[in-house]
């Protein structure tokens, strides 16, 4: 099988840049503006600049990790805080018909900027499975 949407090759290539630092650094420095819906010390949430639900954010560490088949054990709290802050910022959001939680990773995964982000879309209804 040959899948190879926009998408899909925009995500190849953005994989042969893991390492280096992304667009999401200026985010969090704020160097590029961004819609930020909620920030602590470790991590901030941001509204997606292309939308695919009526609601969609992203939940990313300050710390630059790269994916999440980057992590160490030392990560194990921050990547629970991560998923505790999405969970917080729905209910923020008024999600409360649901939602979906989305980490993508890798080539395979369509991962396209390689700074570990947690999706969360709703505000629709989500089908299964993904592309
Ligand atoms: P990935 O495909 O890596 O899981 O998701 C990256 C996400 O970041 C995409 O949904 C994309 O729309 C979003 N994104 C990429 N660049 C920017 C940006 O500069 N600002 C915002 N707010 N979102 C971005």
């Amino acid at each position: 099988e040959h899948v190879c949407t926009d998408e899909v090759s925009k995500a190849k290539a953005a994989s042969k840049s893991a390492g280096q630092p992304t667009i999401f650094s200026k985010i969090l420095d704020k160097s590029i503006p961004a819609d930020i819906i909620y920030e602590d010390s470790q991590c901030i949430a941001f509204r997606d600049v292309t939308p695919q639900a009526p609601v969609h954010f992203l939940v990313i560490p300050r710390k630059p990790i790269p994916g999440i088949s980057d992590v160490t054990q030392e990560d194990e709290e921050l990547l629970g805080h991560l998923l505790f802050v999405a969970s917080q910022v729905a209910k923020d959001e008024k999600l409360e018909k649901g939602y979906r939680v989305v980490i993508n990773n890798g080539p395979d995964g369509s991962q396209s900027v390689y700074h570990l982000h947690v999706h969360v879309m709703g505000g629709r209804q989500m089908t299964w499975p993904p592309g």
